[in-house]
């Protein structure tokens, strides 16, 4: 079996990675691409757990047009990872890969509840475990809810894909030109400058359970399998005693 740097991960894909060229909903081939990526990670033995994004489908701006209460809109994006999560089951299934959706928020028809025990149990069988729904509570994203999942499922990684962004800034690279690209940088020093490609919640998660973060672009082909195997892709973020 190919060498692996890591037992257990969880892998956030942002939902506009999903969304690919469109201006809303998921890209097929996007889709298909991803699901090669995950199947070759997969294929190295690494335990894995994924938590979707739904910007794709909902990311606010309709709750805002329509006025509705901040809690309403962001069950709705909660409900839009859901529908990510069963297509990428779909997917992954059609590659012959053995998958579970657990949801936050329940939804007896199509998945199991989020257990975490019963998570747990799905990775050492070598299940892909998709998880939908986020945090199952509002005023969240679900950086959070992967940073609290990684927590709780004791991922040795939190690997968070985000789209053409690359890594980790000095300053936004869309503003500023002169913004250059960390491959290191501590939870300290992140929050300390306040950049803003995660959110300070999720930060402070990992930080307190020394679960380093890797900010990377998951449409980057190889790049999932390759930071599993130990390669300096992206930003790492870590402790300052683990930089040294
Ligand atoms: N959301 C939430 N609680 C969670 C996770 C997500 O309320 O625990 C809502 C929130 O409105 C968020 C939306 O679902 O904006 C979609 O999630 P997110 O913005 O994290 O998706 P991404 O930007 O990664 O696609």
């Amino acid at each position: 079996m190919p060498e692996t740097r890591y037992q257990r991960v969880v892998i956030k894909i942002s939902g506009e990675a999903l969304q690919g060229d469109k201006s809303f909903g998921l890209d097929d081939r996007v889709a298909l691409s991803l699901t090669d990526e995950i199947k070759r990670a997969h294929d190295l033995g690494v335990q894995i757990a994924i938590v979707l994004g739904g910007g794709n489908i909902c990311n606010g701006l309709l709750g805002a047009a329509l006025n509705m209460e901040q809690a309403a809109s962001d069950y709705v994006g909660m409900v839009a990872t859901i529908m990510n999560s069963l297509v990428l089951q779909e997917c992954l299934s059609n590659k012959g890969i053995d998958t579970r959706v657990q949801t936050a928020i329940a939804m007896p028809q199509l998945a199991e509840p989020y257990i975490r025990l019963r998570a747990v149990r799905h990775l050492e069988k070598g299940r892909v475990l998709i998880l939908g729904g986020g945090t199952g509570n509002p005023h969240v994203t679900t950086d959070s809810a992967a940073a609290l999942r990684a927590a709780e499922l004791k991922a040795e990684l939190l690997m968070m894909g985000k789209n053409g962004v690359d890594g980790v800034y000095t300053d936004d690279p869309k503003r500023n030109p002169n913004a250059s690209l960390l491959s290191k940088i501590s939870f300290d020093e992140f929050l300390a400058r306040r950049l803003e490609v995660i959110d300070t919640a999720a930060i402070s998660l990992c930080q307190t359970n020394r679960i380093p973060i890797c900010v990377f672009d998951c449409l980057g082909k190889g790049n999932i399998r390759h930071i599993l195997q130990g390669e300096a892709i992206g930003t790492l973020i870590s402790n300052n005693k683990d930089l040294e």
